[in-house]
């Protein structure tokens, strides 16, 4: 069950202690983007994403948003955040995650994840040992699939809390 567990669990984006991050040795940051920055209907980035990327690159933290949507969905988002995107990353599949790791040169205890699904976020990156960060999704609303998901998401979390593993709204870091 340890691999449906985030090292980190925070109500959203915004209240992740970023200079933390740097002290325990983190380096590279992935963002999740649907229901993580956004809603998946939102075609551009909010003023508020926009203010946080630019505060947590002046930290000095490599910023790789890491969605399993498509090009043109990502295109605004990388542009108006300046940052790098990888699409299609078919998480929870360890490959883009190894390819970050490999290109990049990092090593697994200097990048983390951050996404609102257990099912593919955390699942995907406790697979490849990086830091997982769960935040709670920034709607209600979810795309098609991600409803099934959800849907097992509640399940396991029923699970998890019987197991004294992880609770809905129990934040930790
Ligand atoms: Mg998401």
């Amino acid at each position: 069950m340890e691999q449906y567990v985030p090292d980190l669990y925070k109500k959203n984006i915004y209240i992740i202690d970023y200079n933390k991050l740097k002290t325990r040795g983190i380096k590279c940051l992935l963002f999740d983007l649907d229901n993580t920055l956004v809603p998946y209907n939102e075609k551009v980035p909010s003023k508020k994403n926009i203010e946080l990327f630019k505060k947590i690159k002046e930290l000095g933290f490599k910023v790789i948003l890491f969605t399993n949507s498509g090009k043109r969905r990502v295109k605004p988002f990388k542009e108006m955040l300046d940052v790098e995107a990888i699409y299609r990353c078919f998480k929870p599949s360890p490959k883009k995650f190894e390819k970050v790791l490999n290109d990049y040169k990092y090593n697994q205890s200097q990048v983390a994840i951050i996404g609102d699904q257990i099912l593919t976020d955390v699942v995907g990156g406790n697979r490849v040992g990086i830091t997982t960060i769960l935040v709670n999704p920034v709607s209600k609303k979810d795309f098609i699939f991600t409803k099934f998901n959800r849907h097992r998401e509640k399940k396991l979390i029923k699970k998890l809390s019987k197991q004294d593993l992880f609770y809905k709204g129990r934040y930790y870091d």
